[in-house]
């Protein structure tokens, strides 16, 4: 699974960035509309006062079944989801001690690789789980992205939060959800999508996974922010416009009203 849910859609978007870099020119009938430049250090400070359980619309957006699931539900679904990351993180602190991202990744098992781009695709990716045990952290988009960090008022939100470590957490949540799939929450919990008769067609919900997964990393990594800001931030590496229509779409999704600040 990739980091920041679905990030199909997006990578298409950006395909012709990519596209430029590798100097494979090919006439792109691509128009992306131009969004208002906005700075990093303010989109990130305004991300980082959506509270987090107010990232529900926005970890739905992506997925596929997000019309089938009422808003309802899909408040259930988020703080459920959520808590499962949290509990997953708490669990494994008890059981190995405050471990390093790293340390405990390997720990379980993982094999992990910080190449610089994904082979074989010009998808922009950030990192990637491979079944059994493999991770990926694609170090091209985290040193982009670092070079934000020295920006003060961007320190002031990330404090002392490692990029590298959130994805890997992400990523190593993934592992865990493949490992216990017959009894963790956000592999059992399905939605039906049909039935004739006796026979019921369900399916899994991705943005349960991904909210879940973000979760993890968030209580994991002690960081004070939801680490769906990293979404706006890794993109902005690539494209300051895709990232700033990424942050209105953002901005769009979450109730302006329930936005809270977390001190760091
Ligand atoms: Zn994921």
């Amino acid at each position: 699974m990739k980091f920041g849910g679905d990030m199909e859609e997006q990578s298409t978007d950006l395909k012709p960035i990519f596209d430029g870099i590798f100097g494979k020119q090919k006439n792109i009938v691509y128009e992306r509309p131009k969004f208002a430049e906005r700075k990093i250090s303010d989109m990130l400070n305004g991300l980082s006062k959506i509270s987090l359980l107010d990232w529900e619309r926005y970890a739905f957006s992506r997925d596929p079944l997000v019309g089938r699931i009422s808003p309802y539900k899909r408040k259930e679904y988020m703080q459920k989801s959520w808590e499962c990351g949290i509990e997953w993180a708490d669990r494994l602190k008890s059981e190995y001690g405050n471990l390093s991202a790293e340390d405990l990744a390997k720990k379980l098992g993982m094999e992990i690789e910080y190449p610089i781009l994904p082979e074989n695709t010009d998808r922009v990716l950030f990192a990637e789980f491979r079944e059994p045990n493999n991770i990926k952290i694609y170090m091209d988009a985290v040193n982009k992205a670092n070079k934000y960090l020295f920006d003060e008022d961007i320190k002031g939100i990330f404090c002392d939060a490692n990029i590298v470590d959130i994805l890997l957490l992400h990523e190593l949540f993934h592992s865990i959800e493949e490992k216990y799939k017959k009894e963790i929450y956000t592999r059992v919990e399905k939605i039906e999508l049909w039935s004739i008769g006796f026979f019921h067609y369900k399916s899994n919900i991705i943005a349960l996974s991904e909210i879940a997964a973000m979760g993890f990393a968030y209580k994991y990594s002690e960081i004070t922010f939801s680490p769906y800001i990293l979404d706006v931030l890794l993109v902005y590496g690539y494209s300051q416009n895709e990232a700033s229509g990424l942050y209105e779409e953002i901005m769009e999704l979450v109730d302006n009203n329930e936005r809270k600040h977390d001190e760091c």
